[in-house]
């Protein structure tokens, strides 16, 4: 109950300003509204304007402002799950309309409604920019206020991305900062989730459960071991991956590197994107990697659940890497950062359908290479992003080993030093 009255009392603040210079009309005899919508957010997150301003955004496609429903969002509140998607019903948005014909939210929820409708429909535009394939077929499902075991450690301030419903789930936010659901940059951290799910999660998952199930057959236990130790290590791998470009995905919405720190201040400083000289050419090896999963088998019974901190330890140097390789993309080669953002997003696109396509991720016999990453974009042939001289020396200085670069089997890009 607490918890309510904490976020209440900021969002009364902001709300009552807001009614204050706008003179809001009551919601009295109001029709349910369709079509493409005004509304006001809080628009939170650029480096330049880290507090939240209020903004009139249009809301497109819009089927009924009274569940704020229409073709990019559907929401539930306290949403159940049931074979695969979200139950439950859609909660009511309680707004008035001021005399500019800008829709403005009375409480709380109906904010969190406003705002994660206007996000979501950008990422998803972002995608269809990306590739016509990623556009977008159905609603996407979003559960608010869902409700987890108290046991759950992340029954509060947190979100995910679930991918058997396909669905962006919001459970209770109870710290004093900018409210998970209406920041703009793990809104976008968790939309990646679901393109990453789609292109590569899915059918890795299905693919490990079929060796798991085979393992268990085996009689051999030195074998079964191995293949055990395989798989957590590619998961492992794999999940770091997903959590690093999340991270970037939400730099290349907010342009702001501490996005996590509005919301978790506590977490976000690890993460933030920025790429000090002495940590280029850094990142978790595999051998780090190996001995984590080793330990993880060795004391958990649930192993993936023991590593769920140390996937961000891979995932952090990649998204520095990431957008330390875009920003001098766009500052050396004179184009707007946007425009990088989009080309970066692009080989990212092609990256997760090369994964898929050359089935990376099928084989229980060989580990990832952890630096396998880095060698996609010091091959432009494959990535499509072509490097200068100096953007491919940044990313040689990830590919130092002997041993490495005697695995790269394509065409590299060129430093200046060839
Ligand atoms: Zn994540």
């Amino acid at each position: 109950m607490k918890i309510g009255h904490q976020k209440k009392s900021i969002n009364c603040l902001i709300w009552s300003l807001a009614m204050l210079v706008l003179s809001c009309q009551p919601q009295a005899a109001l029709v349910d509204v369709h079509g493409d919508v005004q509304v006001l957010i809080p628009v939170n997150q650029t480096e330049s304007k880290p507090s939240e301003q209020i903004t009139s955004v249009t809301l497109k496609e819009i089927q009924s402002l009274g569940q704020v429903s229409g073709s990019y969002v559907h929401f539930y509140y306290s949403p159940g799950a049931k074979e695969g998607a979200l139950q439950g019903s859609a909660p009511q948005a309680q707004f008035i309309r001021n005399k500019n014909g800008v829709y403005v939210a009375k409480d709380y929820l109906t904010q969190q409604m406003f705002t994660l409708y206007y996000h979501v429909q950008n990422l998803a535009d972002f995608n269809t920019q990306i590739s016509p394939d990623l556009k977008p077929t159905a609603p996407f499902s979003i559960g608010l206020n869902t409700k987890l075991q108290e046991t759950n450690e992340a029954s509060q301030n947190n979100a995910f991305y679930d991918g058997e419903s396909n669905a962006l789930l919001f459970v209770p936010y109870s710290l004093k900062n900018t409210p998970i659901a209406i920041n703009s940059g793990i809104i976008a951290h968790e939309f990646f989730h679901s393109v990453f799910y789609k292109l590569v999660l899915k059918s890795f998952h299905a693919k490990q459960q079929s060796i798991f199930q085979s393992v268990d057959e085996l009689t051999d236990s030195e074998t079964q071991e191995k293949i055990k130790n395989n798989l957590y290590y590619n998961q492992t791998y794999i999940r770091g991956i997903n959590e690093g470009v999340a991270d970037f995905w939400g730099w290349i919405y907010t342009n702001n590197v501490d996005y996590i720190s509005l919301s978790l201040p506590e977490f976000g400083g690890s993460r933030k994107m920025t790429l000090d000289k002495d940590l280029v050419g850094l990142f978790i090896e595999q051998q780090d990697i190996e001995n984590k999963v080793k330990e993880a088998l060795r004391v958990s019974s649930n192993p993936s659940e023991y590593l769920s901190g140390y996937i961000y330890k891979i995932g952090t140097p990649h998204a520095r890497f990431l957008k330390e390789l875009t920003t001098r993309i766009s500052i050396e080669n004179k184009i707007a950062l946007k425009e990088a953002q989009l080309m970066m997003a692009k080989a990212l696109y092609k990256m997760m359908i090369f994964v898929e396509k050359n089935n990376l991720l099928s084989n229980q016999d060989t580990k990832l290479e952890a630096d396998g990453f880095f060698k996609y974009f010091a091959q432009p042939e494959i990535s499509d992003l072509p490097l200068s001289a100096a953007q491919c020396d940044f990313v040689m200085k990830y590919l130092r080993s002997e041993k490495t670069l005697k695995t790269i089997t394509g065409k590299t890009c060129k430093g200046a030093n060839e």
